[in-house]
């Protein structure tokens, strides 16, 4: 995996009396074992891919406590493992992406929150909202209104967020629902410390075992007639429940402040933020003490009507921070206060924006317009607000003298062996034109940006096959779908390979098969060459289409251009029909290059020979037209001034980055582009026979009238 937590796991094992100190991540997993969890699992995805790596990390200690973890084949796996709960007093807890992984998930959720559970289940979302977002901009915000399972949004802080995993749990089982929690982006990897408490064996667990299943209860199960009972007890009893547990423990906040005719009623995750802004006005310090009153919702749903009703009844008007639309929240605080009879004025979307992140300085122009519009008694509302709009006036200025900067679109890495899948698919489009690219999501979504700017559509992971059926009947050329090992396992087998054999569909699928789910930070997956157990899983993507009547199938080394190239026209052109699939085999160079380093550091170590391909550009021969660059784009690949004072053009250079994967050689050879690429191999510890070998060489040159080392010397 991309990060190791071998080390900071360790911290988990502490108990009574000690200090935590560490990440988000750490502080969650900390607290699941502190409540007593019974099973654990998830599948990966930013920002929550830690989370899963964390667990993974201190197998060994869970299995001390008897906890099971599962590294699920998708989010639906993970969301039906919390079927556990709903009979048994187990608590259990599973993590994903939010909102993709909770579509995913969706089916096995509204099941688990129509039966309710009788342990505590928890599911850990890492809310992929705001400016470094990679997915659709949703918040899970609809999942738990729809489905009445408990929304928590802890503040961003360790105590907060260790706290309310703990009484999520109790939360859980007190209303017999699931409860979701929301990890922001940078609540996951804030840094901080909590007093820890003693870990807990769960009251059944892997050490504890159940004797047998209990007596059967068709109200268990989410299936008529009982869903319309489970639809009663949802509202009129977990509800309820939920609310009172709520207020009785506390779990929403308030800082009292001065300004007391005014307020701001703030989701838990945003607290930091408005804080923050509000000190940038000279309304908070840096402690998180506020002038202004707050009421901070750890839990944003459900509300609590007398919270709401007691905060606002004394002030003119609150502004309510909720990030994203709709507005839920805003919409429920008119609602509590009109059934209240209470007038204070409610603002929200219209001092703050609708869409988009509430970064520092959209939360500092809307406090300051919500400060204008109520005009609070004591403080000058104008001079703040002109304050405010100074302070992002000035920033602005500030970027302006800095000039632009230079764009830095996300790209595959140096080497990586996807790269040349989309150079042969340029290459083959040469010639044979334009062809409809259904994407998909993984590292291969980068070929939708420049130079391969190559894809028409992503429907989501795993989808690209499935996405193709009806843009293959009504298109004159083959579509091509692309595909990751990772999507291909998670949903790509069953959503688009059985369907389209179902159909008799005729299409070509990439697969790329690199061997971990790379884009998340090289997890394993079942057809990894490894597992976390030490062994191979042994599931074979060739096999498996063979298996299930895939008959046009080539495995192609995906750094051989050329013979990608042939490969693609062959599929695109071939009067066969049916699904063609073609399998881009090549380990992902991340992963590999973490591999080869260490162990190339242990033989340089004990004094055995290491050798390093890299390749290079002569600049005598470089006509510097740059198709070379334009077809690869690797990042290592650039452009530097000719060497030669009659040529203006700047002729293209490997730079040190480089680490010989060959691409842009093959491309200049598939391409017929130019012979200036040249291989050369780095030789470390050279053995007798390497440097007979380069004297040989360097007479040779030398006979030929060429450069020669020792001549030189
Ligand atoms: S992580 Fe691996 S698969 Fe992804 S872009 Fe980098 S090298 Fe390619
Ligand atoms: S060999 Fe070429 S394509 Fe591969 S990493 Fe080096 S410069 Fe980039």
């Amino acid at each position: 995996m991309e990060r190791s937590f071998k080390k900071e796991v360790q911290a988990l094992r502490l108990g009574d009396g000690d200090i935590f100190h560490g990440e988000g991540i750490l502080a969650v997993t900390k607290a699941l074992l502190q409540s007593g969890v019974s099973y654990v699992g998830g599948y990966q995805g930013a920002p929550v891919s830690h989370l899963l790596d964390v667990l993974v990390d201190a197998e060994d200690i869970m299995s001390e406590l008897g906890v099971h973890l599962e590294t699920c084949s998708n989010e639906a796996s993970a969301a039906a493992m919390l079927g556990a709960s709903i009979n048994y007093p187990l608590r259990g807890a599973v993590t994903w992406k939010s909102i993709v992984g909770t579509n995913v998930a969706a089916d096995a959720l509204s099941n688990l929150a129509s039966a309710g559970v009788a342990g505590g289940a928890m599911i850990i979302l890492g809310e992929d909202y705001g400016e470094g977002a990679s997915v659709i901009q949703e918040r899970s915000y609809a999942y738990a209104l729809k489905s009445s399972m408990w929304l928590l949004d802890p503040r961003p802080d360790l105590p907060s967020i260790v706290r309310t995993v703990e009484k999520g749990f109790e939360l859980s089982e007190a209303s017999r629902a699931p409860v979701m929690l929301e990890l922001r982006i940078r609540a996951c990897h804030a840094t901080g410390q909590f007093a820890a408490k003693d870990n807990h064996k769960g009251a059944v667990s892997g050490l504890d075992k159940l004797a047998g299943p209990p007596r059967f209860d068709y109200e268990r199960l989410a299936h008529p007639p009982v869903i319309f009972t489970q639809e009663r007890l949802k509202v009129e009893e977990r509800l309820p429940a939920a609310r009172a547990f709520i207020r009785e423990h506390k779990l929403n906040e308030t800082i009292d402040g001065d300004v007391t005719d005014i307020g701001v009623i703030v989701m838990g995750g945003l607290t930091n933020s408005v804080l923050r802004a509000l000190e940038r006005i000279g309304l908070a310090d840096v402690f998180g003490n506020s002038r202004v009153p707050l009421l901070l919702l750890n839990v944003v749903y459900p509300l609590v009507p007398e919270e709401i009703t007691e905060f606002c009844a004394d002030k003119r008007a609150v502004l309510v921070v909720e990030e994203g639309y709709p507005d839920y929240i805003e919409q429920a605080v008119n609602v509590e206060l009109r059934r209240a009879g209470i007038n204070t004025r409610v603002l929200g979307k219209g001092p703050l924006p609708k869409v988009g992140e509430y970064a520092s300085d959209v939360l500092l122009e809307g406090l300051a317009a919500f400060l204008q519009d109520a005009k609070p008694k004591d403080i000058d509302a104008d001079t703040l607000a002109e304050n405010a709009r100074g302070l992002v006036a000035h920033k602005v200025k500030a970027a302006a003298a800095l000039g632009p900067l230079p764009p830095r679109p996300p790209a595959f890495c140096t080497g990586c062996p996807e790269r040349p899948v989309f150079s042969a698919i340029k290459l083959m489009q040469r010639e044979l034109g334009p062809t409809h690219i259904s994407a998909d999501i993984g590292c291969h979504s980068f070929a939708t940006f420049a130079p391969f700017s190559l894809g028409n559509s992503i429907l989501g992971y795993g989808m690209s096959l499935a996405s193709a059926a009806a843009v293959a009947p009504n298109m004159e050329k083959r579509p091509i779908a692309v595909m990751g090992d990772g999507g291909f396992w998670h949903n790509g087998l069953i959503t688009g390979v059985v369907s389209n054999l179902f159909n008799k569909g005729d299409g070509v699928l990439i697969v790329m098969q690199n061997g971990y789910a790379s884009a998340t930070g090289q997890q394993y997956i079942p057809s990894s060459a490894m597992s976390r157990a030490g062994t191979a899983p042994g599931m074979d993507i060739e096999q498996t289409l063979r298996a299930m009547g895939v008959r046009w199938l080539r495995k192609v080394r995906t750094y051989s251009v050329s013979v990608m190239v042939k490969t693609l026209k062959e599929a695109m052109k071939t009067a066969e029909r049916g699904l063609k699939v073609i399998i881009a085999d090549g380990e992902c160079q991340l992963a590999r290059q973490r591999r080869i380093r260490t162990e190339d550091a242990e033989k340089l170590k004990r004094g055995e020979r290491v050798t390093r391909t890299r390749y290079g550009v002569d600049d005598e021969i470089c006509t510097g037209d740059h198709s070379c660059i334009r077809l690869s784009g690797c990042p290592s690949l650039t452009v530097k001034p000719s060497p030669d004072p009659l040529r203006t053009d700047p002729v293209a250079t490997v730079i040190e980055s480089c680490v010989g994967c060959g691409l842009c050689g093959e491309v200049a050879h598939a391409a017929v582009l130019c012979p200036s690429f040249y291989r050369a191999e780095i030789v470390r510890n050279p053995t007798w026979r390497d440097r007979l070998k380069h004297h040989l060489r360097q007479k040779v040159i030398g006979w030929f009238g060429g450069y020669s080392g020792e001549a030189a010397a």
